[in-house]
């Protein structure tokens, strides 16, 4: 079995490792310079839609599944009569704009934050008038990581808002005062079979992921997100691993985004799962079982953004992931998962771990 991936970054890696471990092996689309992923398999260093490119990767691979989000879908389209591309496009093409996306929440019932399509300066007046404030001004297409957006909290910030963001297509949203984020992610196999993960709790710092925590002990929350992703998964005749993140604002998920990949918010289940979510992943392409998704203890994660401090990497009992990527401010290189028995115990490292990966960080 050989399975291509486009994308060679960490959660190429992760998916790499996990492939060795099933004795699967990866060929790896990226057009960067020693990746990630190189630490797993050969890697085609070619731009994501050269035709040449991915014509190799059709015409030696059993399956192809990609690791981010904005692998241009025609270069996918390019390919698909030739070999089985998972999760499929559909899902991706929504994905990529959140108008589309938010339009597929509205369509399956999942409640979401009110939102406006913003064209011209004067729709943000009108999503304000809409909407109320504050609200937050997100390019529709290519942000990640809180980039791409602009909190509009008085009148006075629209004109630096439309000055900033304006020219590219934007979408409003209402901000909501949520009590605290979570991610629901959940695996569909080409058989239809489906598993769920507990939920996480998710920390951002700067629009970044910080720290992911899980299980989360509020079973009618675990039981609708379930249900959202379900629903989800159905719809869109999905198959591999796909993370729905909501915020919960005291008994009501409203849907945030989804991502149609592996997720930085379920890095903990590499330790914490009996089945991470990159192995799932891989299973559910290859249409082979699912394994189980029960919880190993109480895990946490924290990741390590722009550098990993040298106090990083010598805390006793907790599992250090570095990508092998050069320090830069804002990029993650590495997380850190810690196990424990009990919540408040997992908790407490969590808070240690850290502390101790922001104070040393530079
Ligand atoms: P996003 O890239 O849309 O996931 O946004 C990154 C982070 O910004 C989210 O995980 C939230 O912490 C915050 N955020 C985004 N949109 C909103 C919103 N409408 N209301 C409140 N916080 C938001």
């Amino acid at each position: 079995m050989r399975i291509g991936i486009i994308g060679a970054g960490q959660l190429g890696q992760m998916l790499g490792f996990a492939a060795r471990d099933l004795g699967v092996e990866c060929v790896f689309l990226d057009p960067s310079d020693q990746p990630p992923a190189t630490a797993c398999g050969e890697v085609i260093q070619r731009p994501f839609d050269d035709p040449a490119a991915l014509a190799e990767l059709a015409a030696s691979c059993d399956v192809v599944t990609y690791e981010f989000e904005n692998v241009p879908v025609e270069a996918l389209h390019r390919i698909e009569d030739e070999v089985a591309i998972y999760p499929p496009p559909g899902a991706l093409q929504h994905s990529q704009d959140r108008l589309a996306e938010k339009q597929l929440f509205d369509h399956l019932g999942i409640p979401l934050p009110g939102y406006h399509v913003v064209d011209t300066r004067e729709d943000i007046d009108a999503a304000v008038d809409r909407l109320g404030l504050p609200i937050v001004i997100k390019t529709r297409r290519l942000g990640y990581d809180g980039k791409g957006q602009f909190v509009v909290r008085e009148q006075a910030d629209v004109d630096a808002a439309w000055q900033t963001l304006g020219g590219n297509d934007l979408i409003a949203e209402q901000w909501v005062p949520f009590d605290y984020e979570v991610s629901c992610i959940g695996v569909r196999n080409v058989d239809g079979d489906t598993v769920i993960y507990p939920l996480a709790h998710n920390v951002h710092e700067g629009g970044i992921l910080r720290t992911s925590r899980s299980p989360v002990d509020e079973p009618a929350l675990a039981d609708t997100a379930e249900h959202y992703v379900r629903t989800m998964l159905e719809h869109l005749d999905y198959v591999g691993t796909l993370a729905l993140e909501l915020f919960v604002c005291g008994d009501t998920l409203l849907a945030n985004e989804f991502a149609p990949r592996v997720h930085n918010s379920g890095h903990w289940s590499i330790e914490g799962s009996e089945t991470s979510q990159f192995e799932n992943h891989l299973r559910a392409i290859l249409n082979r079982p699912l394994g189980s998704t029960a919880s190993i203890g109480h895990a946490g994660m924290v990741n390590l953004i722009g550098d990993i401090p040298e106090a990083a990497r010598k805390i006793d009992d907790a599992y250090v992931h570095d990508y092998g990527k050069s320090p830069r401010p804002g990029r993650k290189l590495g997380h850190i998962t810690v196990i424990s028995d009990a919540a408040a115990a997992r908790d407490k490292f969590l808070d240690t771990v850290h502390r101790t990966v922001t104070q040393s960080s530079s």
